[in-house]
């Protein structure tokens, strides 16, 4: 009969300190994982299993709405929706990248480093979807055609080299200066998201009266920030792990709040998009530039482009580091004796 073994699990000194988690005490996978024991593992309670399938399922959510969108919209001739289809993409992206990097990121420490670098940068791209659909369906009416909307998605999309290339880095810090890693990477975020949400910032506070686009996407607007608000606290605060190491291990730590966050924040979002989008059509036809190729496209391919590049510089730059390699390699002799059994 054909039997399948799981994984073993181990507890935080079996594993080198690369992979420690704050407050996660137990629920380790072996830090030289096959990519078999990766796969087998998300389907085993450990400490990563939540994490996985909180990004899994709502990638296939995402895609789904996708799916269903299409049909409404026309997403091959009419230029209006393409900064929409350019902003699915990144949204189905982002989430799956992230599952696979849960998955695969104990194959070794290098890849642990290497698929953490590849989340970031998805995480990057999905706020230059921001800027697309910000910039294309969100602008205050006062602001549009204002040098702000001319620059947004470029900048947005600089923006997006600037918050990889921080947050790769902060990588490298992390076992020598972990409270610099840590601010290093919560800016990497922090910064992009203050700049896309401008425009939403002024709508939603700061603009009073009829130039102010006030429609039934604002309260969406402001569940998305909600959550988004909620997420960087679980990102950068590490509780309720941090008050009690060990308790949260399986279910309930900070990184799947985080997760969960994120995913119910982006769908708010994706909601208060498609309600301006309809919304706000015929005045923005008319009153808006409308979307092209270059705008577009052309922007995302070479933001896509520049972020592989600059993930590749990291990782050639992880792999010829002696010093990074012989620190972050050490692996403790017991994990090898565990493995051994
Ligand atoms: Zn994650």
């Amino acid at each position: 009969m054909l039997t399948i073994k799981l994984p073993q699990i181990f507890r935080i000194h079996q594993v080198p300190r690369i992979f420690w988690e704050d407050g996660i005490i137990s629920g380790y996978r072996h830090p030289k994982s096959s990519a078999l024991d990766c796969i087998l593992s998300s389907f085993q309670m450990n400490n990563e299993t939540v994490n996985i399938w909180t990004h899994f399922l709502p990638t296939w959510y995402f895609l789904w709405r996708f799916l269903m969108l299409s049909y409404s919209l026309d997403f091959w001739h009419d230029t209006y929706s393409w900064p929409f289809l350019a902003y699915m993409w990144l949204i189905c992206l982002y989430p799956f990248t992230s599952s696979c990097a849960h998955t695969f990121s104990t194959m070794s420490t290098h890849a642990r480093h290497i698929c953490y670098f590849l989340d970031y940068g998805a995480l990057s791209l999905y706020s230059l979807g921001c800027a697309f659909t910000y910039g294309a369906y969100s602008m205050p009416d006062c602001w549009v055609n204002g040098p702000l909307h001319h620059y947004f998605v470029p900048v947005a999309a600089f923006n997006s080299f600037v918050c990889t290339s921080l947050s790769c880095y902060s990588r490298f810090l992390e076992l020598e200066c972990p409270p610099l890693s840590r601010i290093l990477r919560t800016a990497a975020f922090v910064y992009p998201f203050i700049f896309d949400n401008i425009p939403l910032f002024y709508r939603i506070f700061f603009c009073f009266g009829e130039d102010c686009a006030w429609n039934d996407a604002i309260a969406g607007y402001f569940y998305h920030l909600f959550f988004a608000l909620l997420t960087g606290f679980l990102f950068a605060s590490h509780l309720p792990e941090r008050l009690a190491p060990g308790r949260f291990d399986f279910i309930g730590h900070s990184h799947q709040l985080f997760h969960i966050c994120a995913v119910v924040g982006t769908h708010f979002q994706l909601e208060a998009v498609l309600c301006d989008l309809h919304l706000r059509q015929e005045w923005l036809s008319t009153h808006a530039p409308a979307s092209t190729f270059t705008h577009t496209f052309a922007i995302l391919g070479t933001a896509l482009l520049g972020n592989l590049v600059l993930i590749a510089v990291f990782t050639i730059t992880l792999l010829r580091s002696s010093v990074t390699t012989t620190i972050l390699q050490s692996t403790p002799s017991e994990v090898e004796r565990h493995k051994d059994k």
